[in-house]
């Protein structure tokens, strides 16, 4: 593979598009990609010599989907095994879990938090970028800053002896300045920071608020002098209010606001990246005890706590104004899964427009990528088609079977992808990727 691939031309033509942007699908329209970007695009355009003319019929295409949550490194469970994988291993998992996660339809995800002191996702990045490794375009916080305790910090489930590995654990103001530029000198282009604790951490809890106030106006004002935004995990109202009085860009989760918190959100225009699917899944079978065989016991005692409220809160974010961007927590859960927070979204009151729009423009603005997630004139060639219309029924979402990521197009073969379809150095053909192994889903978040 070389960035030569982009000079392929093709022509889309089908009978249901949807731009990203417009309350409707615009109907029948055909679509010029050339060097991987769209230069045309309307009822009818130009079809220059030798473009590859690909035809979509009951199918919508839309652009490609951005999932703002993920962490490719983890094997489908979170703090049971990052202290026993070597670094090697969480690499060599990312590459299926990349695999799998573009084969869904995700041409862009942000990765908020690599749980190993190393910088691998940083190199994944590069490593797409430049081609050598398949997968989604990544944006990356490298780590999760966290205070001593709170939700980066999982030594409590380790003797005191292995406690230096502590992750990106940092207390204090010149402590948390360190770890920001630290983070920043890695190639961060995002900050994580844990304002509160959460579900699957052993030591601490969704509603305590792990930073104070004047942490957290450090940690975002030093990555701020620096060029980089700054996204909490954060479940409690005091943890989300105490960041967006900070000015993060997005609230990771989110999942215990008030309408008193929605509201400061809505005003101060900060985005919310609520992971409905994998939170509200667990409240809904926080007394189920089947459900929780293979699951964390401090996980489950703390989802059946805060079940009823979690489950209040996503109607109240639906009949909120607040912006909603699309992310999943997925590699706390199965890769493939990914795709299902469009259908908690919808499941829990928002429109599938907004749904939609979460994954694509919206996701776009909060990442700061104006040429990603609209489909017109002069953006990037990332597009998908999907069988049936996800405006009449959300889950054609899971239907993705065609994906085009700067204007190279990769084919799905059910159910993971793999194969990559056309390249000028990789001729007509298909190039297999094993599927991945490992444990079976646990879950986490
Ligand atoms: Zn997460």
């Amino acid at each position: 593979m070389s960035s030569s691939n982009t000079s392929i031309s093709y022509v889309i033509v089908a009978d249901n598009v949807w731009d990203g942007l417009a309350d409707a699908p615009l109907g029948p329209q055909e679509i010029l990609v050339e060097n991987g970007v769209i230069t045309d695009m309307g009822t009818s355009v130009n079809h220059p010599p030798g473009a590859d003319v690909l035809e979509f019929k009951d199918h919508t295409v839309t652009p490609g989907f951005i999932d703002c949550h993920i962490h490719t490194t983890l094997l489908e469970g979170v703090f049971d095994e990052v202290y026993t994988e070597t670094v090697s291993q969480k690499t060599l998992f990312s590459l299926s879990a990349l695999s799998i996660l573009l084969g869904n339809g995700f041409t862009t995800v942000r990765d908020v938090g690599c749980f190993d002191p190393d910088f691998i996702t940083v190199d994944l990045r590069n490593y797409i970028k430049q081609g050598t490794v398949i997968g989604p375009r990544l944006l990356v916080a490298p780590h999760l800053l966290s205070a001593r305790g709170g939700h980066g910090d999982a030594t409590a489930l380790v003797g005191y002896q292995f406690h230096p590995m502590e992750f990106q654990v940092a207390d204090g103001e010149a402590a948390i300045i360190k770890a920001v530029r630290e983070d920043i000198r890695g190639g961060a282009d995002w900050i994580k920071f844990a304002a509160t604790g959460g579900f699957s951490t052993p030591s601490d809890n969704p509603n305590q608020t792990t930073y104070s106030q004047d942490e957290i106006n450090i940690l975002v004002s030093t990555a701020l002098d620096l060029g980089v935004y700054c996204s909490p995990h954060a479940y409690g109202d005091e943890g989300i209010q105490r960041a967006v009085t900070a000015g993060v860009r997005s609230v990771e989760h989110g999942n215990l606001a008030t309408t008193a918190t929605l509201s400061m959100m809505e005003s101060k225009g900060t985005f919310m990246v609520p992971t409905q699917w994998t939170i509200l899944t667990k409240a809904e079978n926080a007394n189920n005890p089947q459900y929780w065989t293979n699951r964390s016991p401090w996980q489950h005692q703390k989802f059946q706590e805060y079940a009823p409220q979690l489950i209040a809160a996503a109607k109240n974010l639906a009949a909120s104004n607040v912006t909603i961007a699309y992310g999943t927590d997925a590699g706390t859960f199965a890769f493939q899964d990914n795709v299902m927070e469009f259908q908690a979204l919808v499941q829990y009151g928002c429109t599938p427009l907004r749904a939609l729009k979460a994954a694509t423009s919206v996701a776009a603005d909060l990442l700061n990528q104006p040429n990603l997630g609209v489909l017109a004139v002069g953006k990037t060639a990332d597009i998908v088609a999907m069988q049936g219309n996800p405006f009449q029924d959300i889950s054609a979402t899971a239907k993705v079977d065609f994906i085009m990521k700067g204007g190279i197009v990769y084919a799905q073969s059910v159910p993971r992808l793999t194969a990559l379809l056309k390249t000028i150095t990789q001729p007509e053909g298909v190039m297999l990727i094993p599927p991945p192994s490992g444990p079976a889903a646990k879950g986490s978040s």
